[in-house]
C-alpha cells in the first residue's frame, strides 16, 4: 500500500494517526535534499491532540516515563506541522465524512480509534489497545509500551465488550495476517451467566483486572477465501462469567 502511494503521493488527501508513537508516524514524512518533509504534500495530517501536547510539551523525556515517542516526533510530526499540514484531533469529530474519532487513551495520553459504518455493518481501527491476540482472551494484560497502565485495561476491556457486542470488524496493527478479525465471546450471555451488573446486553460488568492465569485457550484468528470468519477469535467461558470478557 504504501508502494502504491510512492508512486502518486500528490493524490492522498488524508492521512490520520490513531497514536504518535515512532511505529506508526514513519510514512508521515521522507528524507529529500538533507531534510524531512511531508510524503503526501497534499493531504491534511490528523494528529491526536492530546499525543502531540505531551510530546511538544517533553513529557515522554521525563524520569520513569517509557518513550516510545522518542526522536520520531521530531522527524516524522514536526515536519508536517512546520509546513500547516497538520489538524489536531479529539474524539468526537468525523474525519473525511467516512471515520468516527473515539477516545482509547491509556497505551498512549491521547490515542483514539476510528470506526467506520458502512451498509450497517461497523469496522475499527484500534491502533494498540491490542498488541497480541493473547490481550483479547487476557485483557488485563498490556504491552510494554502502555504509559497509563490502569487506563489501558479499562479501555481494552471496554473497547473488547463494544466489539462483541457490535459485531464490529476490528483491524489490529500488530496482529499480521489476515489483519483484521472479530471478537467472540465462546458463549451467548444467558441469564444463567450474566455477572452481576450487567446492562442485560451481554458480559459486561467490573473493570476490574484479575490475576494473570494460565494461557488455557488459544484463540483463533484466520481468514476463509472471500471474507474472514466471524466466529474467529472467542474468549474462554470463565473469563465471561467473571465479567471480564
Ligand atoms: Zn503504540
Amino acid at each position: 500500500m504504501a508502494d502504491r502511494s510512492r508512486r502518486a503521493p500528490e493524490r492522498v488527501t488524508h492521512v490520520v494517526m490513531t497514536h504518535l508513537h515512532a511505529d506508526h508516524v514513519g510514512w508521515n514524512t521522507t528524507w529529500q535534499d538533507n531534510r524531512w518533509v511531508p510524503t503526501f504534500p497534499n493531504a491534511r495530517y490528523y494528529l491526536p491532540k492530546d499525543d502531540f501536547v505531551f510530546c511538544d510539551e517533553g513529557r515522554n523525556k521525563e524520569p520513569g516515563v517509557v518513550d516510545v515517542f522518542g526522536e520520531s516526533f521530531f522527524d516524522s510530526v514536526m515536519p508536517v506541522v512546520n509546513e500547516g499540514l497538520a489538524e489536531m484531533m479529539m474524539p468526537g469529530q468525523e474525519i473525511a465524512g467516512c471515520l468516527q474519532v473515539e477516545s482509547a487513551v491509556g497505551h498512549s495520553p491521547g490515542q483514539v480509534v476510528f470506526r467506520a459504518r458502512s451498509h450497517g455493518e461497523e469496522a475499527i481501527f484500534c491502533g494498540d489497545i491490542l498488541h497480541s491476540p493473547l490481550q483479547i482472551v487476557l485483557p488485563q494484560v498490556n504491552s510494554g509500551y502502555c504509559i497509563r497502565p490502569d487506563l489501558a485495561r479499562s479501555t481494552r476491556l471496554s473497547f473488547l465488550n463494544q466489539a462483541a457486542d457490535s459485531e464490529a470488524l476490528i483491524l489490529p496493527v500488530h496482529f499480521g495476517e489476515p489483519y483484521c478479525g472479530y471478537v467472540r465471546r465462546q458463549v451467548p450471555a444467558s441469564p444463567s451467566n450474566r455477572p452481576r451488573g450487567s446492562n442485560g446486553t451481554g458480559c459486561r460488568t467490573s473493570m476490574a483486572p484479575r490475576a494473570c492465569a494460565p494461557f488455557r485457550h488459544t484463540p483463533h484468528y484466520r481468514s476463509r477465501a472471500g471474507g474472514y470468519d466471524r466466529g474467529s477469535m472467542s474468549l474462554p467461558r470463565d473469563q465471561q462469567h467473571a465479567g471480564s470478557l
